[in-house]
């Protein structure tokens, strides 16, 4: 295995709708999908499906979708060996609205994702071990994120931290001892507490966090592309043009594709263009995972 993820998975109960029920409201949407997804999962399937050999860590239920999240986890290639059940406990589920601006309103219920322990990177310590690369996010405890990266800088495997959905409360000096952090714009705003309307505003935001003494700060910013700071420097990827229809899932459709093409090529400007180009071509489909290309489908999208 190269690439480790520890963290969630979710339900995600998607409906396309462009009205929201007021209290005591019931209204009818139109559409409704049901899709496997969560930050964890989601990137563990982004970069499986661009052909890295990825296992995670994760906890589901003790319910009906259980048996579903981890066959499409295994049907897309992902190794699900440290996939484990937390008895008596519902799985994590997303209720997602969409609206016809393509615009996302989303409910987290972390359910089992709460489950996933420090013992549980133990657990599955010897296959960690042989990975080049871990990516982590914030849909799990704190406690286990800042474990599994100590573990990480203890057997020399390289660090991507999603911090998402952002925490105020985000220790910063283990974002440091990450390689790279990679919030959007929002998670920025909310660790820094500066603006980040513009792009000049998002640099400002950056250095601040870059002073504190992160080693690679990449920002995605929708639609308007990303950006990578480190030190001094700073690369903007201009986006891929795309007529988006579902942003949901976006952000992690970058950070798999990144964390693959970087295990592939090691340059990160390189795996940087790919993720924004391949993020692109997932807003042009429905849903997170079930949006995301595979390496065939993704290489006619560049051609
Ligand atoms: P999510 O939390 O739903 O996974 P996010 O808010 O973390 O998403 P974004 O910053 O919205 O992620 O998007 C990630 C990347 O996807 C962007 O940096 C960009 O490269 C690409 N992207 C997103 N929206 C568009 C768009 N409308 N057109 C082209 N590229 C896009």
């Amino acid at each position: 295995m190269d690439i480790a993820v520890i963290g969630s998975n979710m339900v995600d109960l998607i409906t396309y709708t462009n009205q929201l029920p007021k209290a005591g409201e019931t209204l009818e949407a139109p559409d409704f999908a049901i899709g496997c997804g969560g930050k964890g999962a989601n990137q563990a399937v982004a970069a499986a499906k661009m052909g890295g050999r990825v296992i995670m860590v994760s906890k589901v239920g003790d319910d009906l979708f259980a048996p579903n999240t981890v066959a499409n986890l295994q049907q897309q290639g992902v190794d699900t060996r440290f996939v484990t059940t937390a008895p008596g406990t519902s799985s994590g589920v997303a209720p997602i609205f969409v609206d016809d601006q393509s615009q996302n309103r989303i409910l987290i219920i972390k359910g089992a994702n709460q489950q996933l322990k420090p013992a549980d990177v133990d657990a599955a310590a010897g296959a960690l071990k042989s990975c080049q690369l871990m990516i982590l996010q914030l849909e799990i405890p704190l406690e286990t994120v800042y474990y599994a990266i100590d573990f990480a800088r203890q057997h020399d495997i390289r660090v991507i931290l999603n911090p998402a959905p952002a925490v105020a409360d985000l220790d910063i000096a283990y974002a440091c001892k990450c390689d790279f952090f990679m919030p959007n714009e929002t998670e920025l705003e909310i660790l820094t507490g500066m603006p980040v309307g513009s792009d000049e505003e998002i640099k400002r935001a950056g250095q601040t966090l870059l002073k504190r003494g992160l080693k690679n700060l990449i920002i995605t910013m929708g639609a308007r592309g990303s950006l990578w700071m480190s030190g001094d420097s700073v690369h903007q990827v201009a986006p891929t043009a795309v007529k988006a229809v579902d942003t949901s899932g976006a952000g992690d459709a970058f950070i798999g594709c990144f964390a693959q093409m970087l295990v592939k090529t090691g340059d990160i400007a390189t795996a940087m263009t790919q993720a924004s180009a391949y993020a692109a071509c997932s807003v042009t489909g429905r849903g997170t995972q079930r949006a995301y290309p595979d390496a065939d489908t993704f290489q006619r999208f560049l051609n």
